[in-house]
């Protein structure tokens, strides 16, 4: 008999995104003429830049000839590209990487859901609440958690709730965790943290051996310059932090797939009886035995990302959505609401007035405004009362959004 694997069906179904979809279709079929705006959606939504549809182009026509043809690539991606990424996203931060510190992929959903492999099923895990689905739900199907309680917390997780009153960075935690997820800028809260507070967790992962997955998908929103881009701007972060990052978000790549996660030669985790053993090459042999690399055609389009052209491109886009961002802030900060976010991230993270749920706002917004948005609890217990509202879309759509917020 072939027995599942039962972790599976401790998962919380999937949840929030199908009851969005499914209140929005019985909206509509009510009220057929409603013009409904989407500020609910986290992908992007803006055309690949020229630059980068020239480098696929010719990577294209590269792949069709018969000295450009390309089979497998390198295991960690091409040099061309971790070159790339190396001197752009990191020399220039003061921060020195080796190219075999560079693990390129297809995506960071991927990355940061994986990376829990190399590490014992014993470890205790921290999630900020509310948080990325993706990093409790890996860990819930690796085996590491019971089942869910009622409120969908499982046990065997600690969450650390991000909050107004903590500027939604976590405090360190009182129990022992060995490994933190952190994501700056966050979705969905937008929040990002300034260097003392990353300094601190650096500090208490030293202190308890423990690890930081630094996911830093949103890294290229970030406009105040005290705030850090990596975690390794902190000092001695490459003994105790990975970093994913993304082209998804940064350059439009969500269906292209391209990104990368930095694993630093320092690193170290232990084994039961306390001997350091590299994480480095542990990752390696995961990558390589588990994936085949992301194709040569995306490498080649994330190289142009740092190319004159490509850097000026992408910066006009990520500016098209920081103005929608930008307009949705001012806008409810006007109307009196509690706005969070949206200045380092594309999110928007909205206090419900008249102390609403998170859902019955959504309908409100729904029904009244005839406008989506994500409903906070969604994300976890911490999210209740909140929703978050997307700066990706059109920009006409997102003035017509807030003028109908005036309405409201
Ligand atoms: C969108 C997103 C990513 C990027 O995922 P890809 O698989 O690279 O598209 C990673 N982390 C977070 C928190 C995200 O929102």
């Amino acid at each position: 008999m072939i027995k599942i694997n039962e972790n599976y069906l401790k998962l919380q179904s999937g949840y929030l995104f199908p009851e969005i979809s499914r209140r929005v279709k019985k909206f509509s079929e009510k009220k057929s003429d409603a013009r409904i705006i989407r500020l609910g959606i986290g992908d992007v939504t803006e055309p690949l830049p020229p630059a980068i549809v020239e480098a696929m182009h010719n990577a294209v026509s590269q792949m069709g000839s018969r000295d450009g043809f390309k089979g497998y690539g390198p295991d960690q991606g091409y040099d061309f590209l971790i070159e790339a990424i190396i001197a752009n996203d990191y020399k220039s931060r003061g921060v020195s990487l080796e190219n075999s510190e560079v693990f390129v992929s297809d995506g960071a959903k991927c990355d940061t859901g994986n990376f829990q492999e190399v590490f014992g099923i014993d470890n205790v895990i921290a999630v900020t609440d509310p948080v990325y689905p993706v990093y409790v739900d890996t860990n819930v199907m690796a085996g590491r958690t019971r089942k869910a309680d009622k409120a969908g917390r499982f046990t065997g997780i600690i969450y650390m709730p991000c909050t107004p009153d903590n500027n939604f960075v976590p405090e360190l935690p009182k129990e022992k965790v060995d490994l933190i997820y952190l994501c700056f800028p966050n979705t969905p809260t937008g929040a990002v943290a300034k260097k003392e507070q990353l300094k601190k967790w650096v500090d208490y992962a030293k202190d308890n051996k423990a690890i930081i997955l630094f996911d830093a998908a949103y890294e290229a929103f970030i406009s105040d310059n005290i705030i850090p881009h990596s975690i390794y701007e902190i000092a001695g972060a490459k003994e105790v932090a990975v970093e994913f990052r993304s082209f998804s978000k940064t350059a439009g790549f969500t269906g292209l797939r391209c990104a990368f996660t930095v694993v630093p030669k320092e690193l170290k985790a232990w084994t039961k009886d306390g001997q350091a053993v590299d994480v480095n090459p542990i990752w390696h042999r995961r990558h390589c035995t588990k994936f085949n690399g992301a194709s040569y055609i995306s490498q080649a389009a994330a190289a142009a990302v740092y190319t004159e052209q490509g850097k000026k491109q992408v910066r006009k886009i990520i500016e098209l959505y920081m103005s929608n961002a930008a307009l949705i802030v001012s806008t409810l900060k006007k109307l009196g609401f509690e706005v969070y976010g949206g200045v380092n991230a594309p999110y928007v993270w909205l206090k419900t007035k008249n102390k609403m749920t998170s859902w019955e706002f959504f309908d409100l917004l729904l029904e009244k405004v005839n406008v989506v948005c994500t409903p906070g609890s969604g994300f976890g217990v911490a999210g209740e009362g909140f929703v978050r509202l997307s700066a990706f879309g059109n920009p006409a759509n997102v003035a017509e959004a807030m003028e109908r917020f005036k309405k409201l």
